[in-house]
């Protein structure tokens, strides 16, 4: 039976890679992945990609950078939502400007990409 590198947990002799881990891992990836666009938005390089149903929805989900597919709440984007682009100041300028699970996520993932930068500043 193999046992798991990361978690030292044996894995099931059906699978090549523990399950938990790889779930894990995913999540660390597209998390990482989110780090050095989300510092170009906050200074105002980059703008965040929206996906509305329709031009006039008036409250926006916004898609994970370097996924085709995902959002920040954990919708999985349709071919039929419109994408469009908002900027930094523009989410921050109201309570009602995009999905509110996708805010939260969104403003946490800032944060965590404004700590990196400066721990890399400092380092
Ligand atoms: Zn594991
Ligand atoms: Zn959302």
């Amino acid at each position: 039976m193999l046992i798991c590198k990361h978690c030292g947990q044996p894995v099931p002799d059906n699978r090549l890679a523990c399950e938990p881990c790889l779930v894990l891992r995913g999540e660390q990836d597209r998390h990482d992945a989110q780090m050095e666009p989300l510092r170009r938005v906050h200074a105002g390089a980059l703008r965040l990609i929206t996906l509305a149903t329709s031009k006039t929805a008036n409250k926006p989900h916004i898609q994970l950078f370097r996924s085709d597919n995902e959002t920040y709440c954990g919708m999985r984007v349709n071919s039929r939502y419109v994408r469009d682009r908002m900027s930094w100041f523009e989410v921050q300028s109201g309570p009602e400007t995009c999905c509110k699970e996708c805010r939260r996520m969104l403003e946490a993932a800032m944060r965590a990409a404004l700590v990196e930068k400066r721990k890399a500043v400092t380092a």
